[in-house]
């Protein structure tokens, strides 16, 4: 018998997808709500002696591989190392193809490049200047250690003669990775040249969901010119970096949302990191106003609840509202902390490192979406006949006639 058929027979499909989707007997089927469609009421089935799911609303089904693949974004190669790794059988002639060496690859050059800045940030002497930072913006050792912050030095190639020259990796792949930027080729020989992409920054490391650094948001230090690349540069597209499927702080919250059965959603990675400070682990960064149908997908897995913090601009905001719906239709609670109530805080991050008893109670006291909605729409028209029409308007755009 070969491995894959092997493998496939020994893992047991139902405690699988347990681990992302509730699901409950029925008859001789296992039952749940699909995690690839939206739904209220369960239309995904697992078979246990088949050892297949198949969801009758959208038509997605197929075995443990495919599942994973579909759920996790994996190649077939990851698919079949995790499930070969969860019932202890050793792989032993398993040729990954082109896309997979590739993906590993970047993966590698990621996590290198993680390695290499955190080392700079916290060790080094070019990260002095960024370490009196942090720390005067409040940032922990603890929380540089857990979210594995760095630093990226002043220069061209710091970077890439580290890589290029140290780890042997190919100038081709650190661009692909993300981490480099071509520049002219030579007229002369013709040769491609390349740079490092971050430069005199802060460094975060943007993790997929299982917790491989995919990618990096770089923050300008205080003094540099804002203006060279703006106040955050990203890693753009990459074959394993994909923004709408990123949750800044997800794979180290995962669990607490898990037991809380609640996500907190705020702006950006200094958000995340003050909550996660001032004790709301399953805190993460939405990287935006707008959620993305995979970042809910993500959300929906560990949790039934998810808590926004938004601003009174944003309560009007469509991109914002667009998301909550979205949200909403899946079936998620949702429920919003008003940050106006932060008074003189401008975002939660400022807010949680400055009163973190504050932003604790704030977020216990979230209330539901469309309450939040009235009581924003009330302070920005006022309760006037004029005011009136307008909340009126907003609450409930396409009156059925
Ligand atoms: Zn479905």
């Amino acid at each position: 018998m070969d491995q894959v058929e092997e493998i496939k027979g020994k893992t047991d499909i139902v405690e699988l997808i347990q681990e992302y989707v509730p699901l409950k007997r029925a008859g001789r089927n296992y039952k749940g709500l699909c995690p690839f469609h939206g739904e209220k009421t369960p239309s995904f089935m697992v078979n246990p002696e088949l050892q297949i799911f198949k969801c009758f609303g959208c038509g997605e089904g197929g075995d443990a591989y495919s599942f994973l693949q579909r759920i996790e974004g994996m190649e077939f190669g990851e698919a079949l190392r995790n499930l070969a790794d969860r019932v202890g059988v050793k792989l032993v002639s398993y040729r990954p193809s082109q896309q997979e060496e590739l993906k590993d690859t970047l993966l590698q050059t990621n996590y290198l490049a993680g390695e290499y800045y955190h080392y700079v940030l916290t060790k080094h002497n070019l990260g002095i200047q960024a370490r009196e930072y942090l720390k005067d913006r409040g940032v922990t050792n603890e929380a540089i250690e857990i979210f594995k912050l760095g630093f990226a030095p002043e220069g061209w190639d710091f970077l890439l003669s580290y890589l290029s020259g140290k780890k042997g990796f190919k100038e081709e792949d650190i661009e692909r990775a993300g981490l480099a930027i071509k520049s002219q080729s030579d007229k002369e020989t013709k040769k491609q040249s390349y740079y490092d992409r971050f430069r005199n920054r802060i460094m975060f490391p943007l993790n997929n969901p299982r917790g491989q650094t995919v990618g990096f948001s770089g923050r300008v230090m205080p003094g540099a010119d804002e203006k060279a690349g703006g106040k955050y540069v990203n890693t753009p597209e990459t074959e394993i970096y994909h923004k709408s499927g990123i949750l800044y702080g997800y794979d180290l919250a995962r669990s607490a949302i898990k037991a809380e059965n609640t996500s907190v959603l705020v702006e950006g990675q200094m958000d995340v990191i003050g909550s996660w400070q001032a004790g709301v682990p399953n805190s993460v960064g939405v990287g935006g106003t707008a959620l993305t149908d995979r970042q809910i997908e993500l959300l929906k897995r560990v949790g039934e609840t998810v808590i926004m913090a938004l601003d009174a601009d944003q309560a009007g905001d469509a991109a914002a509202r667009k998301g909550i719906e979205a949200a909403g239709k899946t079936g998620l609670i949702v429920k919003v902390v008003d940050i106006r109530k932060g008074r003189k805080y401008k975002d939660p991050g400022e807010w949680a490192t400055d009163d973190p008893d504050g932003w604790k109670e704030a977020v216990k006291k979230a209330v539901v979406v469309y309450d939040f909605y009235l009581d924003s729409a009330v302070s920005r028209h006022g309760l006037d006949v004029v005011g009136k029409t307008r909340i009126g308007r907003e609450l409930f755009p396409n009156p059925k006639k």
